[in-house]
């Protein structure tokens, strides 16, 4: 390989000079790189400019949606009887949370109606609670005058619906004796009332009723009509919690095809409005969980 340098003379002292002097030149450039990389990495891990565990959260996971949705609780009444199939199969292929507050001598009034217990107890979105074991046979006055016979009902029922939980609701009022709630609507029936309460019972009642006619047994409110009184409750703030709605249904008005048709409708459109979630009673504020 042929040298840089003559091989029969050396170097002269000024081409030796100038190579030194490159040579040197070339490492004080690098030196002054790597300084000057350093120099501007610098202020990336100073403690300003280091980003918080919350800042890296919050830049990589979406926000999430404010939570200021309201809560129905959609339960239905004195199953199981004629309706209960309909209404347990609409929650099913809705896959929606319902409470049944059933009554205990239904329960066991026929084949069909055994079968129906076991449907509605294999369902996980299904909650059952105690809705007295003789439904005081409608004569409700009278009953309420007997506190003592009134926990022997509704200790009945929970033998024969094989239940766990407390949660009740009275036949016929609407009674509240809950940790957030205590209120009776009609004050004969307090001393009942407070001694379901004083041996464990949790009693829920209403917000608002879909009625239907006794007669026809159609219903009074269409699901449109009924969806605009739930917005409008809340909107007022008419209910006994704020941002809670407790809805009563009645297992046995869901048979006609319009009826059905409606409570269809009403489910897919509370199912779909972005301020609401459906639940289970005993997601219910004041509820102790038992
Ligand atoms: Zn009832």
């Amino acid at each position: 390989m042929k040298s840089i340098f003559p091989v029969d003379e050396p170097p002269s002292r000024l081409s030796f000079t100038y190579s030194t002097l490159m040579v040197l030149l070339f490492i004080a450039a690098c030196q002054y790189k790597k300084e000057t990389h350093t120099t501007t990495a610098t202020p990336v891990i100073k403690d300003s400019a280091i980003l918080s565990k919350a800042d890296i959260i919050s830049c990589s996971i979406p926000p999430k949606k404010t939570s200021k949705r309201k809560k129905i609780y959609l339960t239905f009444d004195d199953g199981p009887n004629k309706g209960t199939r309909t209404v347990l199969d609409i929650m099913k292929e809705e896959q929606i949370p319902a409470t049944f507050f059933l009554v205990g001598e239904h329960a066991i009034g026929s084949t069909e109606q055994k079968e129906l217990m076991d449907s509605l107890r294999s369902l996980q979105t299904i909650e059952l609670c105690n809705h007295s074991y003789s439904h005081a046979h409608n004569k409700f006055d009278k009953f309420y005058m007997q506190p003592d016979s009134v926990l022997a009902d509704f200790d009945k029922a929970r033998a024969v619906l094989q239940l766990t939980c407390m949660t009740a609701r009275t036949p016929g009022r609407n009674i509240w004796r809950i940790d957030s709630i205590n209120g009776t609507d009609i004050k004969a029936s307090k001393a009942a009332a407070d001694t379901l309460q004083k041996y464990g019972y949790q009693l829920v009642g209403w917000d608002m009723e879909w009625h239907f006619e006794a007669k026809t047994m159609q219903l009074t409110k269409t699901a449109n009509e009924l969806k605009m009184q739930i917005d409008s409750l809340f909107m007022r703030n008419k209910v006994k919690q704020e941002n809670h709605l407790v809805l009563l249904a009645h297992d046995q008005a869901y048979r006609s095809p319009s009826n059905i048709e409606e409570l269809q409708k009403l489910v897919r459109s509370l199912k779909q409005d972005d301020n609401y979630d459906l639940e289970l009673i005993k997601n219910y504020p004041g509820l102790s969980k038992n």
